[in-house]
């Protein structure tokens, strides 16, 4: 675009005819308008005319995650309680890639209220796996990751609260990561749970990524948590991918049985690449990650019960049984009945339980104690490694329905990276093969708080030297789809 070869409006228009022909098979989308998208490429292709200096992604379709608010479209973290929902105003995110001047095509399907790991709790949709459309494309963020599989865009938001980024990037075969908590701004991103919730970027590639984390990333004076420093030369770091002269350590409690043998396989191989490449490769345990799970399902919900508590039937979309004869408890009780999906429920319940009294210290305490341990692990790992590496998820994509009524079969799929957030370290998942079932295997880089740039720069080498080995992008190998090819 910026050479002249082609306009921001026939880059959107390529984009729009691609989701018409694909996304009824893939489902990613919950709203696409192609008005509002041309027009939003016509007001870039003017001001390049006008000779305006525009950043690098100026004109750059991108898919947004249907959790973060957007003025012009609607808004409903994949909850039937906000349909219908018209926020008054952009999250900075949003307004981040507006200044940009990206192109939104459009809001993605996700679990609801991000709760989930297979988009299959969205209250609106199935999104499928464009690699195997019996499969799921992860989630919570299912609809980014599938998008930008299925090449609807080159880029998509995403967050990531215990992995909702990094694994449907895994399972995609594209590239996922989850900043630095506090270095992307959480305002006006619907909030599940506030201390661990954190907005990401999904692209084809490691510098995309990068170039997409920095565009949206920075100090925001409205999220009382954002990052008050510089943020990290992610691109500069994504250019230069070289491990040479890194120590890596393979995650002792990741690395063992319970995983499927391909994506052991796919990992063991990936360390064997980085130690060719030049890195020294070592053991470290991190004995406390084992319970990063059971801590992460006390917290998560613990806070996710007090955030939903503000849908009340009074403020946002949904009102049931508001017929001027029930009090306004009563209609809040049937909204929430009628507006919450069952997971969710779940949660509120699982939380408010916690959070109780008399149950508090055992469980959200216990729990909050458990989280400094497993960020203490951190610490004692990175005084003697520069990252630490672990297969993103223990299996590939697994058929859709599978684990729709096991929770806990659902929650695991989250094992290796919820430790990440817990610490609020900086994590990502780039691909690294296809499973024996044919399927994208994921591996994941975490590097400490605030050294996401570290993280790009690994991720980047692992890229390139695996692009080598394939004689291109893992996701050239995926299947067409009936829409047409890639
Ligand atoms: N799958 C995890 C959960 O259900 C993580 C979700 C997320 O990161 N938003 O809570």
């Amino acid at each position: 675009m910026a050479s002249g070869e082609a306009s921001a409006a026939q880059v959107a228009q390529a984009h729009l005819d691609r989701i018409a022909a694909v996304d009824g098979e893939v489902g990613a989308f919950l709203h696409v308008d192609p008005e509002t998208v041309l027009a939003q490429a016509r007001a870039i292709d003017e001001r390049r005319a006008a000779g305006e200096e525009l950043g690098p992604l100026a004109g750059v379709p991108i898919a947004h995650k249907d959790v973060f608010t957007t003025t012009d479209m609607p808004t409903t973290a994949g909850s039937k309680i906000l349909e219908g929902w018209r926020p008054p105003y952009d999250a900075t995110v949003t307004a981040r890639l507006r200044a940009a001047g990206l192109v939104i095509l459009g809001k993605t399907n996700m679990d609801e209220f991000a709760m989930g790991s297979s988009t299959e709790n969205s209250a609106y949709r199935t999104t499928r796996n464009p690699w195997d459309l019996s499969r799921i494309p992860g989630g919570s963020s299912g609809g980014s990751s599938a998008a930008v599989a299925a090449f609807e865009a080159p880029l998509a938001t995403g967050t990531d609260t215990g992995g909702s980024i990094r694994q449907p990037a895994a399972v995609t075969g594209i590239v996922g990561m989850k900043p630095t908590y506090g270095g992307s701004s959480r305002y006006g991103l619907i909030a599940f749970a506030s201390s661990l919730d954190t907005p990401g970027p999904f692209a084809r590639n490691v510098l995309d990524a990068a170039l997409l984390q920095e565009a949206f990333s920075g100090h925001d004076p409205m999220d009382s948590t954002s990052v008050d420093q510089p943020v990290p030369a992610v691109v500069e770091a994504a250019r230069r991918a070289d491990v040479a002269g890194m120590t890596v350590g393979v995650v002792k409690e990741f690395s063992g049985d319970g995983y499927q043998p391909g994506v052991a396989a796919r990992f063991a191989e990936t360390v064997a690449l980085l130690e060719s490449l030049g890195a020294k490769v070592v053991e470290v345990s991190c004995p406390n990650f084992t319970y990063a799970l059971p801590a992460y399902y006390l917290i998560a919900p613990s806070e996710c019960s007090s955030n939903l508590a503000r849908f009340d039937a009074m403020r946002f979309g949904l009102r049931v049984g508001d017929d001027g004869a029930r009090s306004a408890e009563e209609v809040m009780a049937l909204t929430r009945a009628e507006g919450f999906g069952p997971e969710v429920k779940r949660r509120i319940m699982l939380g408010t339980y916690a959070l109780s009294s008399g149950y508090y210290d055992a469980y959200y305490g216990k729990a909050q104690q458990v989280r400094t341990l497993i960020t203490r692990d951190f610490d004692a790992a990175f005084e003697q490694v520069d990252v630490l590496i672990s297969p993103t998820t223990p299996t590939t994509a697994f058929p859709i329905g599978e684990r729709a009524d096991d929770p806990m079969a659902m929650y695991l799929a989250d094992l290796c990276t919820i430790p990440s957030n817990l610490a609020g370290n900086a994590a990502i998942s780039v691909p690294c093969g296809l499973s024996d079932d044919g399927l994208p295997v994921g591996l994941q880089i975490m590097a400490p708080a605030l050294a996401d740039d570290r993280v790009y720069r690994a991720a980047a080498a692992v890229e390139g030297a695996l692009e080598d080995r394939w004689g291109g992008p893992l996701l050239a190998q995926a299947p067409d789809l009936a829409g047409g090819a890639k």
